[in-house]
């Protein structure tokens, strides 16, 4: 297809997403979050007029000098005139000053406030909403969106006023001078402000396509980097580079044409103000003859004219920018007002004292409300109970886990702890009872005793210690180049899978919940590893109600009962023992699926 097909196409689909109903910007919105800044936007506003009226003064000043003054040969009053305008343009630097520092300052705080206020926001939604976003987008919003909203509070209200000041400003000071000149300015302003309208919603159009472009390529980049570890198994950095290069180059398409469009019409304008200025030569000359018109106010009228324009000019690409920062806007809006998933009920009560009894009446779950991942799960876990959850893959053992710290609520049924149902305990108390030890641990960038101590923030020293020991780190950690401070993570030392898997049970030690929720690790260890992972686990399952996603022979055998899920129902439930006699589901996926655990605690001589 050929470029300009495209981007007629382009222009068709821009214009169409345009009729789209978008959500209206409240303005009042954007208005608030300037609010907290009163006095510092009246200081930044009030040397406003102030500076628009020095830019004024010079052409009226000029005039003078050249009618008057040299004309009549006084040097003095060339010297008073020329030190009193050195000193008014040192007043206009210090109104520049101050605007320019007070309208910042704004921008920076109002920038920083948002972000954060997007943050907490972002941190309150549930896990199926980050399940449904791309992580690339979101810091997208968090960063360049969230800039180009200042950019309309502050940047462009700043040129808005300021340019609308000067503008009406030089046009009064015109009709005092010359009524008839002004009139001849007045007639070319329009086709100014037409052609400047057009050209700033082409901009804009071209603008968004780019911005969005842009972004479609940050978020290839975050995805590819997050996943590195398939990206180089599948040895697919050719295809991956491919991917990248197609996203940049149409950012980059996009930009030639808004390049091409920028190229023709930027020069057009310039045209039309220079043709304009040389229409005020032209007709201001004849005043001039006719005696209608004095040479210095020529000169006045010429620097008055070049003042319009230039603000014309301003104002048009204004528009252009408003509505790109719009966008961004709306985007920024729109994610602060998508609803979590998941709240506390109005009368939710923190739980303080929890045995851990555990039951599911009639649950049922989807993620997407057309199919149904659990069916009516009816379930009773006593305080201090093991069970183990088993069953093929897909058969929603995960689901189920996640609905119990209500990642997710239920579609149908309730959930309740020690009799109090779910909905009914605030989601910080809840979850401050379950511990949960993933099946990949994934560390945060700091030092291990950090990461440790993440469990619960106000451990002491020798909690976290403690916790270690336990979780039979402690050893391991001691022996690391920094002992504890030993920095893991993206830029530091790593972990072997079960090293990283004593420091979450570690973790999990510390926080000392009521409920544990362990994702055992498919992945298997060498024996001397997965003894010290399960004498670990053993440690901290004591005393609690647990529920492990089972992949070993060991793990199910010290659960009271187990728990076989398939295609989102429980089929069997009963001790090991139970379900053997059974001879169903569970005995099949036990013969196929511990055969090989067996065998190698069979080696391990366990
Ligand atoms: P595995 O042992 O392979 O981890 P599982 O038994 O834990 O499997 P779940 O992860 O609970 O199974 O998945 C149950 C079903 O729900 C599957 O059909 C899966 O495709 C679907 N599912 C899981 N997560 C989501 C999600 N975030 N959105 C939509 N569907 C999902």
């Amino acid at each position: 297809m050929s470029e300009r097909r495209r981007f007629r196409r382009f222009r068709r689909n821009a214009d169409h997403e345009d009729r789209e109903p978008q959500t209206p910007i409240a303005w009042w919105r954007l208005v608030r979050y300037l609010s907290p800044f009163k006095l510092r936007l009246a200081l930044a506003l009030l040397v406003l007029p102030f500076g628009a009226g020095m830019s004024l003064v010079f052409p009226a000043v000029i005039s003078n000098v050249v009618d008057s003054i040299l004309q009549e040969g006084n040097v003095q009053q060339l010297d008073q005139i020329s030190a009193a305008l050195l000193f008014v343009f040192m007043l206009q630097l210090a109104a520049w000053a101050l605007e320019g520092y007070n309208l910042n300052y704004i921008g920076e705080k109002l920038v920083m406030n948002l972000r954060l206020e997007l943050y907490e926001h972002l941190q309150s939604l549930s896990l199926g909403f980050y399940t449904s976003r791309r992580v690339g987008e979101l810091i997208s919003r968090l960063s360049s969106d969230v800039t180009m909203v200042r950019t309309v509070l502050t940047n462009n209200l700043n040129t808005l006023l300021q340019q609308t000041l000067v503008m009406i400003g030089a046009l009064i000071v015109m009709l005092t001078i010359n009524w008839r000149m002004m009139v001849f300015i007045l007639l070319i302003t329009p086709v100014l402000v037409a052609i400047g309208g057009v050209f700033g919603m082409f901009m804009s159009r071209v603008s968004t396509r780019i911005q969005d472009e842009l972004a479609g390529s940050t978020v290839v980049a975050t995805e590819v980097m997050q996943n590195i570890r398939e990206v180089k198994s599948f040895v697919r950095e050719p295809y991956e580079i491919t991917r990248y290069n197609n996203a940049v180059w149409s950012a980059f398409k996009a930009s030639v044409r808004l390049m091409r469009i920028r190229s023709v019409l930027e020069p057009l304008m310039g045209f039309l103000a220079f043709s304009g200025l040389a229409g005020i030569l032209w007709f201001g000359g004849r005043e001039v003859l006719d005696g209608r018109l004095s040479g210095g106010e020529l000169i006045a009228f010429l620097i008055y004219g070049l003042t319009v324009a230039q603000s014309l000019i301003s104002l048009a690409s204004l528009y252009g920018q408003f509505q790109q920062a719009l966008g961004a806007t709306r985007r920024v809006f729109e994610l602060l007002d998508t609803p979590a998933d998941v709240n506390d009920a109005l009368d939710a009560t923190a739980l303080s004292n929890v045995t851990g009894e555990i039951r599911f009446k009639n649950v049922s779950f989807s993620y997407d409300e057309r199919e149904t991942v659990l069916h009516d799960i009816n379930l009773d876990i006593q305080p201090g109970e093991v069970l183990a959850l088993v069953g093929p893959s897909g058969a929603g053992k995960s689901t189920l886990f996640n609905l119990i710290p209500r990642f997710y609520d239920p579609t149908d049924g309730d959930i309740s702890i020690d009799g109090v149902p779910l909905k009914q305990i605030t989601q910080a108390s809840l979850r401050g009872h379950i511990g949960i030890v993933p099946q990949e641990t994934l560390l945060f960038g700091g030092s291990i005793y950090e990461n440790i101590r993440y469990g619960r923030l106000d451990a002491t020293e020798e909690e976290i210690y403690a916790a270690a020991e336990a979780a039979n780190a402690h050893e391991f950690i001691r022996d690391l180049p920094d002992g504890y401070q030993t920095v893991v993570g993206e830029r530091g030392v790593r972990l072997s899978g079960g090293q990283r898997q004593r420091v979450a049970i570690a973790r999990a030690i510390l926080k000392d919940p009521r409920i544990l929720l362990l994702d055992e690790a498919t992945s298997s260890l060498d024996s001397e590893s997965e003894h010290l992972v399960q004498e670990a686990l053993a440690r901290l399952m004591l005393n609690r109600t647990t529920i492990i996603i089972a992949h070993r022979l060991s793990t199910v055998k010290i659960a009271q009962r187990v728990a076989v899920l398939d295609g989102g129902r429980i089929v069997e439930l009963g001790t090991h023992n139970d379900l053997m006699a059974l001879d169903g589901l569970y005995a099949r996926l036990y013969t196929m699926q511990f055969r090989e655990g067996l065998l190698e605690l069979a080696r391990s001589g366990d």
